[in-house]
């Protein structure tokens, strides 16, 4: 094996790829371009029953969503192809007949009701499961006398029956397991396609994969990969079994934590640069502390030996967070080409004002600091096209400050119904004598709506966070909502008359 680093994503097209699959694939694609090396890309589809139509173009497509380019596989081809493992399998035949030949491997006739009744035996006994080696040693004889019943034995892998392998994982250190705890796995299945034990390693083989960075889910497979290395005389590459990750309640994370596909994320509007810092922090750190980075300081820094060993952790809230970080870093016109399709799907169809590209800049100028993914944006903005809004009268007094009606509204069944403070009187006076200084301006922006406004609360004796928290609500329906002079300026003098 030569020098040059080579690393491989190899993954099943058995679904859409999840946050671990990806995240795999993004830790060996980081190494391979920090070092100048290889990334490879190879499909694991032997298992024809668990085999999903379609599963390859998603996971292709998720790879591509966030930039994780391969030097070799699908689609790009490469020397060491093809990079399908089902137009491989005559490779692996051999290679199975290879380890025959050389006594490290045998024929198995058994029946699988028979294999069937060993496990459940050995269950019953509190046992491990596992093949009980009846094949082992057939002679030949005994061999010719199987094949007549069934002519397509699959291949087994001759465990030592004593003593143990021990590797080395660049993460854990030392690993070692009893070798009397394998059992003799099966190597090439009876319709002929390889298991994965034996395709994985046949394939990092050939292809030259230099480091092995797989989920630590894989690590009781690894004894028998280096078995496997030594039993056909080859150089084992190395091993990094990266952390497990589990959910922000500390269980191995599953839909209840949220979307595991990671297409999902797309579509839920989440950016791919927020995914690849977010997806970079799950197992490996620049310094312990530091969070928000692009792709290429993470390249620059990235290493085996700041991967950590103890479980990370899938933060949904800490992901929406640094998205609202980069959306929040783009310019107002990307938003609004990102956003103008869901706008127009979101808004409904009781859209007042037709999406025109400029006012959809202008409100995502301001919607993008309070939003954090995509999809929230509709909802945040909503009040920017239509008039088709309404909130119970009583929320002017929440948007003015006052927190035990706020805390009324809340609780309440039915907030309409409440009655309203005794100031209301003033209150609609202040709202009117607005109505009246705003419709004089002839200069709508937002330095003169500021001036105008602050004046007017002296006039009148309030407080700016009495006037402006009320009008905040009489124009959006919400106590929450972007800079006042900004909306309104947005808004046009027009609506915002019709509105107070
Ligand atoms: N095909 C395996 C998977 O789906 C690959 C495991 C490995 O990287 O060796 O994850």
């Amino acid at each position: 094996m030569g020098e040059a680093v080579r690393v491989r994503y190899a993954p099943s097209p058995t679904g859409d790829p999840h946050v671990g699959n990806i995240r795999s694939a993004l830790f060996n694609w980081l190494l391979a371009r920090r070092l100048g090396g290889k990334f490879i890309v190879r499909i694991e589809d032997t298992d024809q029953a668990r085999k999903m139509e379609g599963s390859v173009q998603v996971i292709l497509d998720s790879l591509r969503w966030l930039g994780i380019d391969w030097d070799e596989g699908p689609d790009v081809g490469g020397e060491f192809g093809p990079y399908i493992q089902s137009d491989r399998v005559e490779s692996y035949s051999v290679a199975a007949n290879r380890l025959v030949e050389s006594d490290n491997a045998y024929y198995c006739y058994c029946p699988s009701e028979r294999l069937v009744m060993i496990r459940e035996s050995q269950k019953k006994q509190n046992r491990p499961t596992g093949y009980d080696g009846r094949c082992r040693n057939l002679s030949a004889l005994e061999r010719a006398e199987e094949v007549k019943s069934n002519p397509t034995p699959v291949v087994r892998f001759k465990m030592p029956l004593t003593g143990k392998t021990t590797f080395n994982d660049v993460i854990r250190g030392d690993v070692t397991w009893e070798n009397r705890l394998l059992d003799d796995f099966v190597l090439l299945k009876s319709d002929g396609y390889p298991t994965y034990h034996l395709a994985s390693v046949v394939d990092d083989n050939a292809m030259e994969i230099s480091h092995v960075l797989r989920a630590d889910e894989w690590l009781p497979s690894t004894p028998r990969h280096v078995l496997l290395y030594e039993a056909f005389g080859w150089n084992p590459p190395i091993f990094a079994h990266l952390p497990l990750i589990l959910g922000s309640d500390r269980s191995k994370l599953s839909k209840r934590h949220g979307s595991v596909s990671i297409m999902d994320y797309k579509d839920q509007g989440y950016l791919p640069e927020a995914m690849l810092n977010f997806l970079s922090l799950l197992g490996w750190s620049l310094d312990d502390k530091t969070t928000e980075m692009d792709i290429n300081t993470v390249i620059e820094n990235f290493s085996l030996e700041r991967i950590g060993a103890s479980p990370a952790v899938f933060d949904l809230e800490k992901l929406s967070w640094l998205n609202g970080v980069y959306l929040r870093n783009l310019s107002a016109d990307v938003v609004a080409e990102k956003s103008f399709e869901l706008l127009d799907r979101d808004l409904g169809v009781d859209v007042s004002r037709p999406l025109d590209w400029a006012y959809v800049v202008k409100v995502c100028s301001v919607i993008q600091d309070r939003a954090r993914i995509f999809s929230e944006i509709p909802h945040l903005a909503s009040f920017f096209f239509s008039e088709n809004y309404s909130y119970p009268v009583i929320l002017i007094w929440a948007g003015m400050g006052d927190k035990s009606i706020k805390k009324l509204i809340e609780t309440s069944e039915d907030p309409r119904a409440l009655s309203l403070p005794e100031d209301r009187d003033s209150v609609s006076h202040s709202l009117a004598a607005a109505s009246g200084a705003l419709s004089k301006i002839d200069d709508w922006n937002h330095d003169t709506l500021e001036a105008t406004l602050r004046n007017l609360v002296q006039e009148l004796g309030t407080s700016n966070r009495r006037l402006f928290g009320a009008m905040r609500v009489v124009l959006t329906g919400r106590t929450e909502a972007p800079p006042l002079f900004s909306t309104m300026e947005i808004l046009g003098q027009k609506i915002f008359l019709g509105r107070l």
